[in-house]
């Protein structure tokens, strides 16, 4: 007697059918039209999961900035909120609420003048609002400084059809290419060169004129994880000022550093405490520990952001102001932003990211020990490190080589080389974020070691250094 039935997949109880994607009971899935006929859930759903096994396992996954790991609490609280709409503040006040309240715990982080004051619980006064990310906080930071660049052309009874232009280093992510592209807006890039890999204060100053309608400086380079000078870069705009009456705020794209500097490097002055700092943006889904889906940017008070760009929509019968790209969206990630606050409050993020920047240099450490590998950073600012081989020519081998090799273990590294001017420069970087943890950053060294190995042996059999069609393949 057969000890089990085949039962038919819809009428019979479920745990006794066989599953129908393993027995091909199921049609051949078309791929790219709506299938004719329906399918039992769990069908699908075993389906689509088969699929998504050959994703790469997240967790190893060291390219990437953003969030990959969550407490079941907090994965609990996103999964309660996943059918509400962030755009409906009608409905859901409270999501409103602790969007609110998350503008105004950042603007406080930030030093932003028209925050609450310490101590105090009052509303604050911040002005800010979340994203999907970054790259919309940013073209919202970018939209603010061209309608306060023209709304000063138009007082200066200034017409005609001159270009605006945006002043920035040539490592800022593609974000800013984008906003410039589609507002049509000038990128002036300043190039990276060989020991200045980032954006310094003379180099921006020197690119301005009464069409910049502000200065990007990048809290976190995403090629290596170091802070731009904005101190600096802002005393730099202070001299020019004073040359030529221009005056050109500073919009800090702080995506990455936002979220770490106030709590490793809290005397480091980068946000409000700058006086032509006008607004920073930061993704909440990156050190902000928060599954992808969130962004924050929050001006310098309400005088930053003009008020033609500001929309208003129903709120409780009254009229909420919002300025956004998008329209709907889930209220998951703002509500798993506030958990994340709540929950870690200001010495929890300190010890994740202290833990973070502490495996970044024990890697560090161990990689440039390792000989053929120079470092480019070591994690001393973000929790990131890139590094080089010093002789590319002598080793015999690349690091998109290194790269591929370690990725038949599962590890993604990626390697890439750097923009204009610096081409023949090719780096790998390493991101560590919350749950890599110093274990996982050994077992990471071993696999190292051991491939460098197997690459040094390999050296008679001559490699390509940039094997064709690999050169471009990470985008940041
Ligand atoms: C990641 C990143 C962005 C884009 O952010 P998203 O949140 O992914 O949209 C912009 N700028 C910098 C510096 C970044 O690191």
């Amino acid at each position: 007697m057969p000890l089990h039935a085949k039962v038919d997949e819809i009428h019979g109880p479920a745990e006794l059918t066989i599953n129908p994607v393993f027995c091909q009971e199921v049609p051949p899935v078309p791929r790219h039209q709506l299938p004719a006929e329906s399918m039992a859930p769990d069908t699908a759903l075993q389906l689509i999961r088969d699929e998504l096994i050959l994703d790469g396992n997240a967790r190893l996954n060291l390219a990437t900035f953003v969030t990959t790991w969550m407490e079941p609490q907090a994965e609990q609280l996103m999964q309660d909120c996943l059918s509400k709409n962030m755009i409906d503040k009608d409905e859901y006040p409270q999501t409103a609420e602790l969007e609110r309240r998350c503008v105004n715990i950042l603007a406080h982080l930030w030093h932003a003048p028209s925050a609450a004051p310490a101590g105090s619980d009052e509303g604050g006064a911040a002005t800010g609002c979340s994203t999907t990310g970054s790259s919309e906080a940013c073209m919202l930071g970018g939209l603010a400084l061209l309608w306060r660049w023209r709304a000063a052309r138009a007082a200066a009874g200034k017409t005609g059809p001159e270009q605006p232009n945006l002043v920035m280093g040539a490592n800022v992510q593609v974000c800013w290419e984008k906003f410039c592209r589609y507002w049509q807006v000038e990128p002036r890039l300043v190039p990276m060169e060989p020991g200045r890999l980032h954006l310094t204060g003379p180099e921006a100053a020197v690119r301005c004129d009464e069409n910049t309608i502000g200065v990007v400086a990048v809290l976190g380079s995403t090629m290596d994880g170091s802070y731009e000078p904005v101190a600096e870069i802002a005393a730099a705009l202070d001299a020019h000022q004073e040359q030529t009456g221009q005056d050109i705020p500073v919009h800090v794209d702080g995506a990455s550093g936002a979220f770490v500097a106030p709590f490793l490097a809290p005397d480091l002055e980068w946000d409000f405490r700058v006086p032509r700092v006008a607004s920073i943006n930061t993704s909440g889904h990156k050190f902000g520990l928060v599954y992808p889906g969130v962004g924050w940017i929050v001006w310098r008070d309400a005088a930053a952001l003009p008020d033609d760009l500001i929309f208003n929509v129903n709120y409780l019968g009254g009229e909420m102001p919002t300025f956004a790209l998008n329209f709907s969206r889930p209220g998951s990630q703002v509500a798993a932003q506030y958990y994340n606050f709540l929950r870690l409050g200001f010495e929890g993020y300190r010890e994740v990211q202290r833990t973070c920047q502490e495996v970044a240099r024990y890697l560090a450490a161990e990689i440039g020990a390792m000989g053929p590998y120079e470092l480019l950073s070591d994690g001393s600012d973000l929790p990131v490190l890139a590094f080089r081989l010093a002789d590319p020519q002598k080793s015999g081998y690349s690091v998109f080589d290194l790269s591929e090799r370690l990725r038949q273990r599962g590890w993604l590294v990626p390697a890439y080389t750097f923009p204009e001017n610096m081409q023949d420069v090719a780096v790998l970087r390493i991101v560590v974020r919350f749950g890599f943890s110093r274990d996982l950053a050994e077992l990471l060294i071993e696999d190292l070691r051991v491939q460098v190995k197997a690459l040094e042996a390999a050296q008679h059999e001559p490699v390509p250094l940039f094997p064709e069609g690999q050169r471009s393949a990470f985008a940041h």
